[in-house]
């Protein structure tokens, strides 16, 4: 019988946990500033659902958990978290909402790749969609909100890439420019990448081959192949982030893994991370909801995995924000236990965090214990403060004790933590 984690999953441990909160609580606070609004939508969805919107990607090639159910359905455990809230949005008509949709979602993801660093099985997004504005306004305010997103949580030496993949109608323009640059090369290149040249040569710009990259650093400034309408949205988007001073840089070959982008497209990468850089990706998608029935209804997004921002965090040494205090209550004796069950009560209603071990009996058993939980505070109650009806109060920083009356615990905290008592 084999229990063994699966692979490419991993358990998160409750001291991980701490950094896991921190990008969730630090984004959903970001987010809400920008008023977007979380939704949640189902793990898998129908197979047909990616097939249609990310048919030419890695994904959905070689990379999908799909499954038929006991119903004989074809479902898949979503594999990304843009084209399931594109469904919700048609679903649901939040085409009707009197403002466009500004939303983010956060979740497992699974792709069947080959784990190493930073590349899991199931790995976890988090990642906004602003729907229903073609405004670059939109693609500006996405791109801020991420920004501000990573610079609070304190990362350093970050990079924002931006480029444009144009509409429908630059696209062939495009093409043919990446076509004319990489003619004379051709022959050096894989068969694979000689069929992409013939049928998706947009693609070859965001393959990881070494000859190809090498060729394509001298690509030149792909701007003048765009429409005169998709260069005044890129150029709004430029414009917007110089005049806010958030760094960018203008990447010609920059184009996404995922087929449904147009327009504006962007990463966000650390120099920090070696071969796995990136940490957040996104764009413009004017077709998608289109494509899968609804109206036509422009939008923009951006995701990013928080396990690779995680080890990121990390690797720049930066520190969680700290802990509430803890308080540790320590009978001295098996018959002083019920009234430091109140004490507890009385400290959780003013907020604190309180834990109280019922096994230990004896002072220096209490005191290593409660140095091992990092406690912030000991509250020690046995035979003396009873006689006395007293407690007595220990800071396991300063390592100062004193005695108090009981009837005094809740101001005494109250002064000492700024809390008051509900
Ligand atoms: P990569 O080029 O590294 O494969 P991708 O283009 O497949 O990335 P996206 O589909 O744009 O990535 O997903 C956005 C983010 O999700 C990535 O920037 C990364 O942080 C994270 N991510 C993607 N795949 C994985 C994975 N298998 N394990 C962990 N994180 C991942
Ligand atoms: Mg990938």
């Amino acid at each position: 019988m084999d229990y063994s984690l699966p692979r490419g999953t991993q358990d998160i441990l409750p001291d991980e946990v701490d950094y896991w909160n921190f990008v969730e609580k630090t984004a959903k606070k970001i987010f809400d500033l920008y008023n977007f609004n979380e939704i949640r939508t189902p793990i898998f969805e129908s197979s047909q659902l990616f097939n249609r919107v990310i048919s030419e990607s890695d994904i959905v090639k070689k990379e999908m958990y799909t499954f038929t159910d006991i119903g004989n359905r074809d479902l898949a455990l979503r594999p990304e978290g843009t084209a399931p809230v594109a469904r919700a949005f048609i679903t649901n008509n939040l085409n009707r909402s009197p403002q466009h949709s500004k939303l983010f979602y956060q979740g497992p993801m699974f792709r069947y790749e080959r784990p190493q660093a930073g590349r899991y099985r199931q790995f976890h997004q988090i990642g906004v969609e602003s729907i229903g504005s073609d405004h670059p306004f939109s693609d500006a305010e996405v791109i801020t909100m991420s920004y501000r997103l990573f610079s609070s949580l304190g990362l350093k030496n970050i990079k924002i890439y931006i480029n444009s993949v144009g509409s429908d109608t630059c696209r062939p323009v495009i093409e043919a420019r990446i076509k004319q640059f990489l003619a004379s090369n051709l022959s050096q290149l894989s068969e694979n990448l000689q069929e992409k040249f013939k049928h998706n040569p947009l693609k070859m710009l965001d393959s990881k081959d070494e000859t190809l990259q090498t060729y394509l650093s001298g690509l030149p400034d792909m701007r003048e192949a765009l429409s005169q309408q998709s260069k005044d949205h890129f150029n709004f988007v430029i414009s917007y982030l110089d005049h806010l001073n958030i760094p960018f840089e203008y990447k010609p070959t920059l184009v996404r893994g995922l087929d449904y982008y147009t327009e504006t497209v962007f990463e966000v990468v650390s120099e920090d991370l070696g071969a796995q850089n990136s940490i957040c990706g996104g764009g413009r998608y004017n077709n998608l909801i289109k494509n899968l029935g609804g109206s036509h209804t422009p939008a923009v997004g951006f995701a990013f995995g928080i396990e690779r921002l995680i080890m990121l965090l990390k690797k720049q040494n930066i520190s969680l924000p700290n802990q509430p205090i803890l308080v540790y209550i320590a009978a001295l004796g098996k018959e002083y236990q019920m009234e430091c069950i109140h004490i507890a009560e009385d400290l959780r209603n003013l907020g604190l965090r309180v834990t109280i071990d019922y096994n230990k009996i004896d002072f220096n058993s209490h005191i290593k214990l409660s140095q091992k939980m990092e406690a912030s505070y000991m509250i020690i109650f046995g035979e003396d403060e009873f006689d006395n009806k007293t407690l007595s109060i220990k800071d396991l920083h300063k390592r100062k004790q004193e005695s108090i009356p009981a009837s005094n615990l809740i101001p005494y905290f109250e002064s000492l933590t700024g809390l008051t008592y509900v």
